[in-house]
C-alpha cells in the first residue's frame, strides 16, 4: 500500500499510515532520498546515526524518534527516520513520477467523484476522452468477446485494459477511467465519440 511516497513493506506501527500522506511529510520523504547527509545504519538495533549540519555533532535516529530539531519541533517522521525506514526495508520510498503529486491526485479524484453521477463530463475526464480519440491512442489489439484490449505505453510493458480497469499509471494513481479505458469503450461502441482515424 502506498502512503505518500512510502510503499509500506513491513508493519510500521509507530505511525498512523495516513501521517505519510501529508504534503509536509512527502517533502521529507523526498529529502530522505536526495539530501546529502552521510549515515551509518545499525541493522540489528534498527537505529542510525546521521551527519548533522547544525550545532549537534550528529543525529541519533530510530524508527519512532530522532534527535534532530525537525523531530523535536514536529514530533513527526523527519527525513532521517524516513531514510532509516527505507534502509531497513520497512518502507520503500518510491521515485516521484513527474505530474503525479500523490496528494494532488487524491484531491482531484475526490473532487471528480463528488461532482456527481456524470464523471465523464468533468474537465479532467473530458481531456482523457479527447486523448482517447487520437490515433496515437489506437490499441495494439482488442478482444471484443472479453471486452479487453492491449495498448502500447511509454514503458516496456504494454497496458492491459478492460472497460473499467487499466494497468497504466494514470489509472493506478486515480482509479478513474484513463484514456485507454475510454478508447476501449469507444471501440466497443459502449460510449459515444469516434476515434479520429475512424471518422
Ligand atoms: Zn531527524
Ligand atoms: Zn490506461
Amino acid at each position: 500500500m502506498l502512503h505518500g511516497r512510502c510503499h509500506i513493506l513491513k508493519d510500521w506501527p509507530a505511525w498512523d499510515y495516513s501521517v505519510h500522506e501529508d504534503k509536509a511529510q512527502i517533502d521529507r520523504q523526498n529529502r530522505a532520498m536526495t539530501y546529502p547527509f552521510t549515515f551509518k545504519i545499525n541493522k540489528a538495533a534498527g537505529t542510525a546515526r546521521f551527519s548533522s549540519s547544525t550545532d549537534l555533532p550528529f543525529y541519533e535516529t530510530t524508527l519512532d524518534h530522532c534527535t534532530c530539531y525537525d523531530f523535536a519541533d514536529r514530533g513527526l517522521p523527519c527525513k532521517h527516520i524516513y531514510r532509516l525506514a527505507h534502509e531497513l526495508g520497512v518502507i520503500e520510498i518510491v521515485k516521484r513520477k513527474s505530474g503525479y503529486a500523490v496528494g494532488a491526485v487524491k484531491a482531484q479524484r475526490e473532487e471528480i467523484l463528488a461532482s456527481g453521477a456524470d464523471i465523464d463530463a468533468h474537465p479532467e475526464q473530458v481531456k482523457r476522452i479527447e486523448k482517447a480519440k487520437d490515433k496515437k491512442c489506437a490499441p495494439i489489439s482488442i478482444d471484443v468477446e472479453n471486452k479487453s484490449a492491449i495498448f502500447g505505453g511509454s514503458g516496456k510493458e504494454p497496458y492491459v485494459t478492460t472497460v473499467d480497469s487499466c494497468t497504466c499509471r494514470d489509472y493506478f494513481a486515480r482509479r478513474l477511467p484513463c484514456k485507454h479505458i475510454y478508447r476501449l469503450r469507444m471501440e466497443l461502441g459502449l460510449m459515444s465519440g469516434e476515434p479520429d482515424d475512424k471518422k
